[in-house]
This record gives C-alpha cells, sequence and structure tokens, in this order.
C-alpha cells in the first residue's frame, strides 16, 4: 500500500511535464505513472488537478542565526533570524531543502593563530539545526582568512564526513591569499568536492571605498561603484584561471554582473566546471531603487548594478550559461537593517527564502516563458546535482526522497507582509505580484503546508550529508 498518490497534477520529472501520479510509500517517491496506474489503496490522496508539481525547492545560499556585524547595527546582540524562523519561511515558500554555513570565524581563526578542528566546528552547527528546523540542512564550509596548513590538511576527512563544498571569500576581512587558495583548490579538487566562491576584487573594491569617501560619495545608494562591474570581471576570472590550474570545480555565489556571465560562459565554453547562481532580487531589482527612501532594504553584497546586469542574469538563467537561483537569505528586522547609511556600514542581505519561487515563477516562466523542466533545474536540481545532493533530492522519479512542492499557476498574489513568515517587520516584496505560488509543501512524503497552515515539526529536518558526482566536477555539466 502506498501512504501518499498526488494525482491530477502536471508532474515535472527529469524526462518531461505530463499529466501524472506520483506515488510514495514511507519517505521516498516510489511511482510516477500515467494517471489512474496507481489505482493502490493510499493512506491519503491528494488531489494536484491545475497545480504544478515540482521538486521541493533547494535554497543553495543562506545565513540563519548568525551574528550581525556591530557596525552594520550599532547593537551589539544582533542576529539573522533562527533556524526555526527561517525554515518555517521557507516551507511555506515551497522549500525543502536549505544550504547554509559553517567554519570558524573568530578572530584568532582569521589571523591563522588559533583555529577549531572543522569536524567539530560542523558538529557544533548541526547541534543549532537539530530538532529547531522544518526542512532537510546542509553546511557549505567557509575556509576565511589566514587559513592554515593544519586546516587544508582536514579537507579530506570533512569531504569524507559529506560536507561537499567549500566556501572561500575574495574580500573582506575574511579574505583568503591566493596562494593559500591554491592549495585548498587543489586539496579540495583532489578529494572531491566543490568550491563555492564569492568573488570580488578586493583592491578595487577598497580603493573605491577610499575615492568615494574623499568626494563624499560614500552613502549607501553609491554601494555599486565600489562593488563595481569591473570587480566582479577580474575576480571571476582570477578564480575561473586558478580553478583550471588545480582542476577544481567552481559555484558562483550571487553572480550580479553581465561581465560575471560572460566570464562564466567563457569557461563552460572551454570545458570548464563552472556554475553560476543569481540571486532571485537580483532579477527585479537595480541600482537605481537604492535611491528609494528605504531603498538600501534590497541591499545584499555585492550590490545590484545596473538594468543590463539584470537582464543579463535572467538571460543567464533562461539559455543555462546561469544554474541556479538563490537568496542569500540574512534576516534582521528593519532599524538594524537601515541602521547604517554608508558604503561600509549598510547591513547586507534580507529576507528572501520565502519568495524565491513565486518571484522566480512569475519573472522567469511567466514573463519570459521558460520552460516547467528548466525551472526546476534552477530552484531545485541543478542546485542538488552541483552541491551533491543528487539523487537523493532535486527530481520526481521513484528512488528520490519525496520532497514536493505543489504550485498553483492561477494563484495571483500581491505580497503584503501578512502573507510571509519571515521572523522580520519588512518585506522588500511588498506590493511585488505574484503570479503563480506555491500551496503545498511536502517534506519526505510529509505534509508540512497545506491550506496556508504550517503543520510539520521543527524535529521534522535533518542534516544531509553530501558528495558531489564526479561529472560535475570534470566538466559544465548542467
Ligand atoms: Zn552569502
Amino acid at each position: 500500500m502506498l501512504d501518499l498518490i498526488i494525482q491530477g497534477g502536471a508532474v515535472v520529472t527529469p524526462q518531461t511535464v505530463a499529466k501524472l501520479d506520483v506515488g510514495i510509500s514511507g519517505e521516498q517517491i516510489v511511482a510516477v505513472g500515467q494517471p489512474g496506474t496507481l489505482n493502490a489503496v493510499a493512506g491519503r490522496v491528494i488531489d494536484a488537478t491545475g497545480k504544478i508539481v515540482l521538486p521541493g525547492g533547494i535554497e543553495p545560499h543562506a545565513h540563519i542565526g548568525i551574528p550581525v556585524p556591530p557596525d552594520w547595527t550599532g547593537q551589539a546582540d544582533v542576529m539573522t533570524q533562527p533556524p526555526e524562523a527561517a525554515s518555517r519561511a521557507a516551507a511555506f515558500g515551497g522549500v525543502t531543502t536549505i544550504l547554509d554555513f559553517t567554519g570558524d570565524l573568530s578572530r584568532k581563526a582569521l589571523r591563522g593563530e588559533q583555529r577549531r578542528p572543522l569536524l567539530d566546528v560542523l558538529e557544533r552547527r548541526r547541534a543549532i539545526f537539530r530538532d529547531h528546523c522544518y526542512i532537510d540542512f546542509a553546511f557549505h564550509y567557509i575556509l576565511a582568512g589566514e587559513c592554515g596548513f593544519e586546516s587544508v590538511g582536514q579537507i579530506a576527512e570533512a569531504l569524507q564526513e559529506g560536507v561537499g563544498s567549500f566556501k572561500i571569500f575574495t574580500t573582506t576581512e575574511v579574505r583568503i591569499p591566493y596562494g593559500h587558495l591554491w592549495d585548498i583548490f587543489s586539496e579540495v579538487a583532489k578529494h572531491g568536492g566543490i568550491m563555492a566562491v564569492h568573488a570580488e576584487e578586493d583592491e578595487v573594491v577598497s580603493y573605491m571605498i577610499e575615492k568615494l569617501k574623499r568626494e563624499g560619495r560614500d552613502q549607501a545608494h553609491n554601494m555599486h561603484l565600489a562593488h563595481n562591474n569591473l570587480s566582479e570581471d577580474l575576480a571571476f576570472r582570477n578564480i575561473i584561471r586558478l580553478a583550471e590550474h588545480t582542476n577544481v570545480g567552481v559555484y558562483f555565489v550571487h553572480t550580479t554582473a553581465k561581465e560575471g556571465v560572460i566570464a562564466i560562459d567563457e569557461a563552460r565554453r572551454r570545458g570548464q566546471p563552472v556554475y553560476g547562481e543569481a540571486l532571485h532580487h537580483y532579477l527585479q531589482f537595480t541600482c537605481e531603487d537604492y535611491k528609494k527612501p528605504e531603498g538600501m532594504t534590497i541591499h545584499t553584497y555585492p550590490a545590484l548594478k545596473f538594468s543590463d546586469d539584470r537582464d543579463a542574469l535572467i538571460d543567464g538563467l533562461l539559455d543555462g550559461r546561469l544554474c541556479t537561483t538563490a537568496t542569500d537569505e540574512y534576516t534582521t528586522y528593519k532599524g538594524p537593517k537601515l541602521f547604517g547609511d554608508r558604503i561600509e556600514s549598510i547591513c547586507g542581505g534580507h529576507n528572501g527564502v520565502e519568495t524565491r519561487i513565486p518571484v522566480s515563477f512569475t519573472k522567469c516562466v511567466v514573463e519570459r516563458g521558460m520552460s516547467l523542466p528548466r525551472f526546476a533545474d534552477i530552484i531545485a536540481t541543478n542546485a542538488a546535482k552541483i552541491l551533491g545532493l543528487y539523487p537523493q533530492k532535486g527530481a520526481i522519479q521513484p528512488g528520490s526522497d519525496a520532497d514536493i512542492v505543489l504550485l498553483d499557476p492561477n494563484l495571483v498574489k500581491t505580497l503584503a507582509l501578512d502573507d510571509l513568515h519571515a521572523d522580520s517587520d519588512y518585506s522588500i516584496w511588498e506590493g511585488f505580484t505574484c503570479k503563480g505560488y506555491p500551496v503545498m509543501t511536502i517534506l519526505r512524503g510529509k505534509v508540512i503546508v497545506e491550506d496556508g497552515k504550517l503543520v510539520g515539526s521543527s524535529t521534522d529536518g535533518r542534516w544531509l550529508k553530501r558528495k558531489v558526482a564526479g561529472d560535475i566536477t570534470s566538466r559544465p555539466a548542467v
């Protein structure tokens, strides 16, 4: 007997979009068949008529329950929203897996004086999410600062444990010098992981900040002049070159400029395993919006750019040069978010995890005619493949976890703050009209959101062991 049958919906499988029935037993999908062929007695039958049945969303980039720098907020104790709140919002937005971060970012660690063992740091982070997360979770491991030989020596062990991906920055105090990066890339490549990279050219950004300060132009709305297109161009190309020398796969988080899209495309055409992510609010807003009242609420580092950059990101998602959508989820209240008013002091990030799927559906499928299989790729499948969760996650097919979102393409919803479930008092999406919206979320066979209610539990989420497939790290495989 099946525990659950979803019938009557347009099911997006890796092969097709068709009216199919999905059979679930326990936590897994066990059958996908023609309508009426799964007429076994089921514990529950969900009528998905008129809905699109998609793999549960995978959020590849979120910062949950971490301290916000006091020079951004004027307060010592501000944290981004905790796992309960973030994963609750995610569940309402059709997301069933979230990738957050772990790593030792203490001052001593950044100076290379004392660094906790990677597996200890990982376990502490898991303990924070365990029993406090409505959806499944995993962590990119951040290596930062004067990353010592000892940490590089522990990369193999961490990958063995199921870490899958390491994150590095090329700017700010967490920046890793190139020599260290060379060694880290080589080690990650050797043991089958992938690099997640925040790439900005530190020297360009810091020089421009000083220049703008000198000219009295360092107001926050000029953010894009410091975190600029040239910086992205140079940094992406340096990282791509280093990756070529070390045979490592690279996942560029938050591609923001047309230069980034072009650099990724050129690398992929040469056969390099390089993948790009676009944040969903970069598909809507530009640096012009920074100047509006409370316009800095939309700011997420590096910086929103111009309309041709926004168009390049959407085009990249449509034609395959970019692979994933993400949010860089970093939720605070509006007070701390808007406390700073300079390029160096404005708080980054926003509450985005809940809106990514409906906004991306509106921007890409409704406005630009993206196919539904491609849409499944950019909200779930590609992140699962690139970051080592496939085929357990990211597909509606027998053997995969029964993580499913039902999206109603006819539900038109102009967002108000009350529609959203983050632990916050503002939304940059207030007034945005979503044409299509998630109406049911299923995690490993268990309905966790239905009829606008959360029916899952914060003990439902599990840490996911990851292993990146060889084809992902050897060629541009998605
Ligand atoms: Zn981030």
